[in-house]
């Protein structure tokens, strides 16, 4: 039930396991050629006309050429089976891990049934199924295969507590949803912020109410979960980050409990303050651990605490985790968020303009007697930034630059979410430096799904963040809708294509120029 679960949702691991498949698309181009004798010229034509991997494997896989089987490759594919390649898959590391995945593969495609098997083995090796919201619908079809009496709410705050679809298929069916915990060593989805566009917005929503008000730090979000003497570090995406941020693991390694910890992981440099978020991405994407240390100091500002000794901590208001976070942390060379108490807008601005000055983006204000809701945005938790009006997008296009940056993939097209699709919203031709540019044409040559002249469909993987000055309507785009003046901000390698944000998001900040636009 749990793989059956993982794998409809596209996934061969469990979220928060470090390890991953990596299964590349020229090994299952090379592996699907094999298997089947097709040319390049005939799966690249096949390729053009579906734009994903996994409908040229149906419309070959018929083609199979007789193969020598090995011992038990006769019987009939189970999931079980699937979920043990996969993770020998997962398991093959370093030198001569190519060939050994190339042969799993190999195996998976020959002992599946029918072309649906061998088309949804290389959907879900080719992570294709993950750019939907898949997951929603196999969250929703747990809700009604085991929801029960639990009820819908029930089945959404275990999944988001537990993070992955597995095991929560697993626990609704063994009837264990209404005990679901928080439990170290299995990362647990983030409590999030709802954006707002003034002190005075804050203050009326939270009716003038006493706020624990914190910088909003410019850096990456980060669970540290300690138990016993290991230490791991998961990210926004509950991924495992543990070996970009050592000093971190061993300053937790000193903390005399079991905890789970929430907080942000910035660049930071005694005297200075904070450094440039940028280098942040830089340690999240060198696996030595020595190199990454010489990259950029770092400073973990702790804000929450969701487990202490034996007990979810999540429950508590704000105000009592804190109180046991500031005890916890004492002794330890890990950092308290610095926090205020305020009340009025007055004093949530005058905050607000200190963390500008020091060069943090804005505030985060919290609720003093909120519980931690994870993967909740808003109700408890408000965000303050200078610069309200930024997208999450999603790149799908790239093509070369001209005149300064000619001979270089330079010029980005980008979507938002609409439903399980995507919609273009605007081109970007300016924010990166010279050097992410040469980094970031790395990454789409990698990602190049099709070439129409100069024009590159890239996998929509890579999150920018992108300013603009306003929205207008437009057709040029299929969203019907385009950016004024945008620019990149920066590489969103802490979102997924997933947590982009939606037309329905485009058309709120569009309305709310037209509000402005009337009342100027
Ligand atoms: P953003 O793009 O603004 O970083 P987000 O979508 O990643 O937002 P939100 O919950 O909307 O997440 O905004 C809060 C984010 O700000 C957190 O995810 C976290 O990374 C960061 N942050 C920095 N300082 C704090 C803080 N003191 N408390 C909570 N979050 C903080």
């Amino acid at each position: 039930m749990e793989y059956a679960a993982r794998f409809a949702a596209g996934r061969t691991t469990r979220k928060g396991s470090a390890e991953e498949t990596q299964v590349g698309y020229s090994a299952l181009v090379g592996v699907l050629r094999e298997v089947t004798g097709v040319t390049q010229e005939e799966l690249s034509k096949s390729y053009l006309k579906h734009g994903d991997l996994s409908e040229s494997v149906a419309e070959f896989i018929g083609r199979r050429r007789e193969a020598t089987l090995f011992d038990g490759e006769e019987d009939p594919l189970t999931i079980l089976d699937v979920a043990s390649t996969f993770e020998r898959m997962t398991e093959a590391q370093g030198k001569g891990s190519t060939a050994t995945k190339r042969e799993l593969v190999k195996s998976l495609l020959h002992r599946g049934e029918g072309e649906l098997e061998a088309k949804y083995i290389v959907k879900i090796l080719s992570k294709e199924m993950r750019i939907g919201l898949v997951e929603g619908l196999v969250e929703e079809a747990v809700a009604q295969a085991f929801g029960g009496d639990a009820g819908r709410e029930t089945v959404k705050e275990a999944y988001l507590m537990l993070g992955d679809i597995g095991l929560l298929a697993r626990e609704a069916k063994c009837g264990r949803l209404a005990n679901v915990r928080i439990e170290p060593m299995r990362p647990t989805n983030f409590m999030l912020a709802e954006p707002m566009a003034s002190a005075e917005e804050i203050s009326a929503y939270f009716e003038g109410r006493e706020l624990f008000a914190e910088y909003k730090y410019d850096g990456v979000r980060a669970q540290v979960h300690k138990l016993g003497g290991e230490v791991k570090i998961f990210s926004r995406r509950l991924e495992e980050m543990t070996r970009s941020f050592p000093e971190v693991v061993d300053a937790a390694s000193r903390i005399p409990h079991d905890v789970v910890l929430d907080g942000e992981i910035v660049a930071f440099r005694e005297g200075e303050g904070p450094l440039s978020f940028q280098l942040i991405q830089r340690r999240l994407r060198r696996a030595d651990v020595e190199e990454s240390k010489r990259i950029a100091p770092i400073r973990y500002f702790c804000f929450d605490m969701l487990y202490l000794d034996g007990s979810p901590t999540h429950r508590e208001s704000f105000r009592a985790r804190r109180a046991l976070l500031w005890g916890v942390l004492k002794g330890t060379s890990l950092q308290r968020a610095d926090s205020r108490t305020v009340r009025t807008a007055g004093e949530i601005d005058a905050f607000f303009r200190e963390s500008r000055s020091l060069g943090y983006e804005g505030l985060v204000l919290k609720d003093p007697e909120s519980p931690y809701t994870p993967g909740r945005r808003g109700r408890y938790w408000a965000k303050l930034k200078e610069e309200l009006d930024t997208l999450d997008v999603v790149m799908v296009a790239a093509e070369f630059g001209h005149g300064k940056r000619a001979g270089k993939i330079s010029d980005y097209t980008f979507a938002v979410r609409d439903g399980d699709g995507l919609k273009v919203i605007g081109k970007a031709y300016s924010g990166l430096t010279d050097k992410e540019i040469d980094e970031m044409m790395v990454r789409i040559k990698r990602l190049t799904v099709g070439e129409a002249g100069f024009r590159m469909a890239v996998r929509p993987e890579i999150v920018l963040e992108v300013a603009f000055d306003s929205i207008q309507k437009s057709e040029r785009h299929d969203s019907g809708y385009a950016l004024r003046f945008p620019r990149i901000k920066r590489v969103r390698d802490d979102k997924q294509a997933g947590d982009i944000d939606t037309l329905e998001r485009v058309r709120e900040i569009y309305e709310g120029q037209k509000v402005k636009a009337d009342a100027a």
